[in-house]
């Protein structure tokens, strides 16, 4: 699946952390690459954009499972984090989430 197809939607997410995680090389995993205090600050930024999506992902960090999708097990692709630091599902994972519950952001 391209990645691209998402890209739009999560815009103004990259815009608002794209700084901290643009410093980021593109071979290293973001979740490995940030620590839980780094992501933490990260994800509360965006809570007024997305609450319940970032206190999921805050409630990841704490059980140190962020960055693993939590429907599959498998590790989210760090260009996913990228552009959705918020993230807690892979890309396919989410797609079948969304479905389910009928949402499409
Ligand atoms: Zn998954």
């Amino acid at each position: 699946m391209a990645f691209g197809e998402e890209a739009g939607l999560h815009r103004p997410l990259a815009d608002c952390v794209g700084g901290v995680i643009a410093s980021i090389p593109e071979d290293v995993d973001l979740a490995q690459a940030l620590s839980d205090r780094e992501t933490t600050d990260i994800l509360v930024h965006l809570l007024d954009q997305n609450r319940e999506q970032v206190e999921r992902a805050l409630a990841r960090v704490h059980e140190g499972a962020y960055g693993l999708c939590e429907d599959c097990g498998h590790r989210i692709p760090a260009e996913r984090l990228r552009y959705q630091p918020a993230a807690t599902r892979c890309v396919e994972c989410q797609g079948r989430w969304d479905r389910v519950n009928g949402r499409t952001a």
